[in-house]
């Protein structure tokens, strides 16, 4: 069992936090393929080393997950959410420290960071809840004779994670899987390893017992393992469109349940009648939380009609960042390299940059990741900018004449995550709700993520599979019913049905 002595011991060597280790059965344990540095994004400064596992690390995950599977199982779901019970104070008590870490491994600013770890306690408090929303049924079908379901895990499961949200989109997982007596193996990015670890110490520290939770660091190399592996009945997969789409077909081909979430390209759409100061500082808000490094970022304002004043209240509201301060590195030095080209690309083409977020320096951080906040305008739906997915601290502006002009512009992109709609008008949100081509829509929200117990997901390239990834849309996923069909009444006969 993994002490806290033993994650000291694992921080101190140089780079500072030394080499990350897999968390296997219990025990901390070296990885088993080369390593890559981790960079610190605000400073350029390599923080620890990672391994990149190969199918035997998660061949010893899945043989100590077998271990474990059938006393966890067999534990009643009440007695399972205790642990989660005590894991969501521990994520309480640890927040400083946890919201340090993603700083450190992501280079979100501290209020974002922290907003990461409140929303994994409201991700546990759901699961902690499941006792209540799992519950099978039963009923009297026919003279005597009863159907009853019951809801069964689904048995040793993965869950590979990206990068831009080192310990909440972990969570959208970890908790209701395990609440539901699953055991699972998380594969973190390697770009951001550390929050991983401390998440199973603190499971540990809650009581699950050895076995039920692993972590095996890697790349595409441990994550083909997970889709190849026989032991494993259950795959979710966040990140990057090709990759999702990659993994749900690997995935599906070796019979497996498969959950697979990829990138988007999230339309705002704002209407002439729209609150200028509301409307304004959310969309600066979403496209800048997190330096656009959010699935549900704005990323293309679409512009109906006279919005002008809006579109300069944009303007300042982004202008106010601080690179550093209010506002964060992206992930690596090519994420800026890449961020910085698609701007050029538009400008070249003829969008108007408003506000510059190129070339930005922090001073102290010369060696950071930053892009400054960028607003491009008269960007036209043809450009790269418009249709591929930027993943940074940019707002493309579409001009529309009119809202069903708008709601093309939105219909023609492949991604289906977020749109969202500013207006006054209760019918023109309305018209949007219904037409728009996303799984998430926001009437005056620029970032609509479903609180639970509502679930969290998207349509078309954006989400493969069936089923959300959170909220009560994933206690199918994470579950096999069992239907048993009773008759104790001798006195019953026979029917049509015996
Ligand atoms: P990514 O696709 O590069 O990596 C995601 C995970 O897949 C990582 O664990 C990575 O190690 C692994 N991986 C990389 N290449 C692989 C391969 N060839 N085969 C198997 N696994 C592979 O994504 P990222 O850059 O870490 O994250 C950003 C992306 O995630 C963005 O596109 C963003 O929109 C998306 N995202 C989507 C959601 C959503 O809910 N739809 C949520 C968060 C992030």
């Amino acid at each position: 069992m993994a002490t806290t002595l033993d994650y000291a011991l694992k921080t101190q060597a140089p780079p500072r936090h030394g080499l990350v280790r897999n968390f296997i059965g219990g025990d901390w344990v070296p990885g088993d393929g080369p390593t890559i540095d981790v960079h610190a994004p605000a400073t350029g400064e390599v923080i620890a080393r990672t391994p990149l596992s190969t199918a035997a690390a998660v061949d010893a995950a899945v043989l100590a997950a077998q271990r474990a599977l059938p006393g966890w199982t067999a534990t009643p779901i009440k007695e399972r959410v205790q642990v989660l019970f005590r894991y969501r104070t521990l994520l309480e008590q640890h927040i400083g420290e946890l919201s340090a870490l993603i700083v450190e491994e992501h280079g979100k600013v501290e209020n974002e960071a922290r907003a990461e770890i409140l929303k994994a306690i409201e991700l546990t408090e759901f699961a902690c809840a499941l006792p209540q929303l799992a519950t099978g049924e039963v009923l009297e079908v026919s003279r005597g004779v009863e159907c009853r379901t019951e809801r069964h895990p689904v048995g040793i499961v993965a869950s590979i994670v990206p990068f831009n949200f080192p310990s909440m989109v972990p969570h959208w997982t970890i908790p209701n899987a395990l609440a539901l007596g699953n055991c699972m193996i998380l594969k973190p990015s390697e770009l951001v390893p550390l929050s991983a670890g401390r998440i199973a110490e603190l499971l540990a520290e809650a009581g699950l017992p050895p076995g039920v939770f692993s972590v095996v660091h890697g790349s595409h190399e441990a994550a083909g393992a997970l889709c190849d592996h026989p032991g494993i009945a259950a795959i979710t997969f966040v990140g990057s469109t090709s990759v999702a789409k990659a993994v749900y077909r690997r995935g599906t081909q070796n019979l497996k349940r498969v959950l697979a979430l990829g990138g988007a390209k999230n339309h705002l759409i704002v209407m002439p009648d729209a609150e200028p100061e509301m409307t304004s500082s959310n969309v600066a808000a979403s496209m800048s939380g997190c330096s656009g490094q959010r699935c549900m970022a704005a990323s293309v304002m679409v512009a109906v009609g006279e919005t002008n004043a809006i579109v300069a209240r944009v303007v300042e509201h982004a202008r106010a960042l601080v690179a550093g301060e209010t506002l964060g590195p992206v992930i690596s030095r090519d994420a800026k390299e890449r961020i910085e080209r698609y701007i050029t690309e538009a400008e070249e083409a003829g969008a108007r940059v408003l506000l510059d977020g190129r070339g930005v320096e922090v001073a102290g951080h010369e060696g950071g990741f930053y892009v400054g906040a960028t607003v491009l305008d008269g960007v036209t739906a043809d450009m790269r900018i418009a249709r591929d997915e930027v993943f940074g601290p940019v707002l493309a502006i579409v001009r529309a004449p009119d809202l069903d002009g708008a709601l093309e512009i939105e219909a023609a992109s492949p991604f289906g995550n977020a749109a969202a709609v500013f207006t006054e008008r209760g019918s023109t949100a309305r018209y949007v709700t219904e037409r728009a081509t996303a799984g998430m829509i926001g009437i005056n929200v620029g970032v609509p993520v479903p609180r639970e117990p509502f679930g969290f997901g998207g349509w078309g390239d954006s989400s493969f599979g069936v089923g959300d990834i959170t909220g009560r849309g994933s206690i199918e996923f994470w579950t096999r019913t069992k239907k048993t069909t009773t008759k104790w009444n001798r006195d019953a006969g026979t029917n049509w049905m015996s």
